[in-house]
């Protein structure tokens, strides 16, 4: 069983690699990819776990870009972690993220909400840092009841938390992945809420730039969006991939291995790797 879209907290995840690593192994997955947000911090030990336990970690990443004034995510599979192009990649994106946190904190301070980025840094702790360890603090401080709210009112897409001019585009996410050797996938095209046709033209932008999967499934999901995603790839000739984009235990919506297996005419993405994955897969 393959999954391959999971955060640590190395980004917004709460488990240490090694714990989701051993949790993805209980759950019966096989083949496991770590695609924190933007960094590549967790791998090594996530690594080093998988050996131990006798499952195979793909490395990976999550990469937040701009297309269209959109917020969207690009996850990178298979990609060599000590390659000049992720480790560049790696530095403009917390760098962005830095920059994008200060200016949160300076937008919560102007409608009254002091000391968020104090706040969100302690919280993120060693990890980079995003809007969830905002959501975090405004819970701590009583200013919202849940992170969910958090999200409703202050950092959700289209709210003064949301800041997002500091990424890159959709074409130099892409390059900066493919220059690693990886394999550049579409996450969760379902949860942007595009219309068919802008949907269609972030696909299409994506493919120019060298992207060559979509993830099909992500995590526990409607069959009417599964269909589409599928429709999706066989009008672009992509790839299809599979992860439940866990961050947390206990939501059952979103647990490691928890999620429908790949429609079987589908490629798979891990079809583009070694013939070993193939066998278990089963
Ligand atoms: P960032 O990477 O800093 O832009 O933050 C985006 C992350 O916030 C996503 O990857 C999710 O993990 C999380 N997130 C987004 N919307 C919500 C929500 N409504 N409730 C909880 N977490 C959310
Ligand atoms: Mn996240
Ligand atoms: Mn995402
Ligand atoms: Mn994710």
């Amino acid at each position: 069983m393959f999954d391959l879209h999971t955060h640590s907290l190395s980004s917004d995840g709460i488990l240490s690699p090694q714990a989701l690593v051993s949790r993805a192994n209980d759950r019966g997955v096989s083949v496991l990819a770590l695609t924190d947000h933007d960094t590549l911090s967790g791998l090594a030990e996530a690594e080093a776990e998988a050996d131990r336990l006798g499952i195979r970690l793909i490395n990976g990443i999550e990469l937040s870009c701009l297309w269209q004034g959109l917020g969207v995510h690009i996850v990178g599979l298979n990609i060599d972690r000590h390659h000049p192009h992720m480790l560049a990649a790696v530095q403009a994106q917390e760098a962005c993220r830095d920059r994008r946190a200060e200016m949160i904190a300076e937008r919560l301070a102007k409608i009254g909400i002091p000391d968020a980025l104090a706040g969100a840094r302690a919280i993120a702790g060693d990890g980079i840092i995003g809007r969830p360890h905002f959501a975090q603090f405004l819970v701590a401080t009583g200013v919202v009841p849940t992170i969910n709210a958090a999200f409703k009112k202050y950092l959700g897409a289209g709210k003064i938390g949301d800041v997002k001019q500091f990424w890159p585009s959709v074409a130099e996410v892409v390059g900066w992945i493919v220059g690693a050797g990886g394999v550049a996938v579409l996450a969760h095209p379902a949860k942007y809420k595009l219309t068919r046709s802008k949907c269609c033209r972030l696909i299409e932008d994506f493919c120019d730039a060298g992207g060559l999967a979509l993830e099909v499934i992500s995590g526990r999901q409607s069959i009417d969006i599964t269909r589409n995603m599928l429709q999706l790839t066989e009008r672009y000739q992509l790839l299809a991939s599979c992860g439940s984009d866990f961050h947390v235990p206990g939501q059952p919506w979103q647990e490691l291995g928890g999620f429908e297996p790949l429609p079987s005419m589908c490629k798979p993405v891990w079809s583009f790797w070694a013939d070993r994955l193939e066998t278990l897969a089963e």
